[in-house]
């Protein structure tokens, strides 16, 4: 049985989690019981020989708290891919072409974190929005300018969320707008520098809850020598990189023109590729490009909803899940409005299912869609907890002993929100489901990011 002495706390708690891509297990009266560090030390099913001495020595020592009927545990969510400063942006333009989008109020509103005035409010509403929403790690993409990147990095310290955060390089004159371009490569690449360095010696970032990010913003903005001297950065200092990968027709074919060969192939001959690597949206891939984000074991980050309103086709999901290649979610904030990834999780659900069905009446059933093309809620909530962190590398997104501690209980009852369950015919798989298309903001009840009360 386990010694106590190192016991934060325990929880006693119907307990949902997927540890294995497909599969959830469910395990009512789930005891966890979690250490100093905030890791999971041990856990024990109501089955277990050894439950009841151990729940009576953990109340005997006034360590123990017992989720209410209606509250749900599970591992918190993962966030692949936010643009932290178009925060202002949600909800506005969605209709636009992705080119006048990005040029009419994109550019423009990204310029304006230089000042940081402007930035900190709207950095301390960004990240306390995504937590409350249960978002335990985010990945960030942030602007150019490094010290409004280094108060976001702060700002996620400050609140507790693991977060990796990217100072986003663009210096390709010929493809920004000439007030948010990096002019001079040496000294985008030392301010590159600087902040890799500032985030690592934030205070209290010992154990690296925050961690800096190579950003490339996508092939068309970045000169092939500052990919390369990303790249470096990547491999000598082993960082997480993470960018847009063949999101739309018009990106494939830049890549195609300019150097002859796919975003993914770039990427990798430029050394930006690892095994904690995060590839935003990645729809037109070839085989080729799969086989070589595996050979990396680089990631995917699915943005499903923002695909709907600029990538041109849908994703390939049900092929990418059945490869074995690393994939989680993003809510892609603000190229779809959401900063809930139960509300990706729901879409990357849809998406599948119009991409299977089809869309155009014209055509006969068996020619309109893509046959088996498919994914089920529980795959989608798997790339929502263990597959999002698995792409990072972290030691999260499943609660079994060893892992970190980053945690939400969900709760439903018919004060709050839509949610709603009736325990004596909903099975735990209906519960899941409908916690994934119902849950809201308001439903999130408790969110811990290693073992620490973050919402309190
Ligand atoms: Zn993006």
């Amino acid at each position: 049985m386990h010694a106590f002495h190192d016991i934060q706390f325990a929880l006693q708690a119907d307990t949902f989690h997927a540890p294995v891509k497909g599969q959830f297990a469910f395990h009512p009266d789930f005891l966890l019981l979690i250490n100093i560090d905030g890791d999971i030390a041990a856990t024990y099913t109501s089955d277990h020989p050894h439950y009841a001495d151990v729940r009576q020595t953990l109340v005997a020592q006034d360590k123990l708290k017992v989720l209410e009927k209606g509250q749900y545990l599970m591992p918190g969510l993962v966030d692949l891919h936010c643009h932290a400063p178009q925060w202002p942006q949600a909800g506005k333009g969605l209709d636009l072409p992705l080119y006048d989008w990005l040029q009419n109020y994109t550019f423009p509103l990204e310029n304006r974190y230089q000042d940081l005035a402007f930035a900190a409010p709207i950095y301390q509403d960004v990240t306390r929005t995504l937590l409350a929403n249960g978002t335990t790690s985010a990945v960030y993409f942030a602007s150019i300018d490094r010290a409004a990147t280094e108060l976001l990095a702060q700002q996620c310290m400050d609140l507790g969320q693991r977060a990796y955060v990217g100072k986003i390089n663009m210096d390709n004159t010929e493809q920004c707008p000439p007030y948010y371009c990096e002019q001079n490569i040496t000294a985008a690449l030392d301010d590159t520098d600087a902040f890799i360095h500032n985030v690592l010696a934030i205070k209290g970032n010992e154990n690296r809850l925050v961690q800096p990010v190579i950003t490339p913003r996508f092939v068309p903005s970045c000169t092939p020598d500052m990919l390369n001297q990303l790249g470096k950065r990547v491999q000598q200092y082993d960082l997480h990189m993470q960018t847009h990968c063949s999101e739309s027709d018009w990106a494939r074919d830049y890549a195609k023109q300019h150097y002859g060969k796919t975003d993914v192939q770039i990427y990798a001959d430029a050394g930006l590729l690892n095994h904690k690597s995060v590839l935003a949206h990645s729809i037109f891939l070839t085989e080729e490009d799969v086989s070589m984000i595996k050979a990396y074991r680089a990631g995917i980050g699915h943005c499903p909803l923002s695909n709907m309103f600029f990538a041109n086709a849908a994703m390939q999901t049900r092929e990418l899940l059945d490869s074995g290649v690393q994939i989680g979610l993003g809510s892609d904030i603000a190229g779809a409005p959401s900063p809930s990834i139960f509300r990706a999780a729901f879409d990357a659900v849809s998406h599948s299912r119009v991409r299977e069905e089809g869309v155009d009446v014209r055509l006969s059933a068996g020619q309109r869609g893509t046959a088996n093309a498919r994914i089920s809620f529980v795959e989608a909530f798997w790339m929502a907890t263990a597959g999002g962190a698995s792409v990072l590398d972290a030691n999260t997104g499943i609660l079994e002993t060893g892992r970190h501690f980053d945690a939400i209980v969900i709760e439903a009852n018919t004060t709050i929100g839509n949610l709603r369950i009736w325990p004596e015919f909903d099975t735990p798989r209906d519960i899941l489901e409908k916690i994934i298309c119902l849950a809201q903001k308001e439903n999130v009840k408790r969110v811990w990011v290693q073992g620490k009360d973050v919402l309190r």
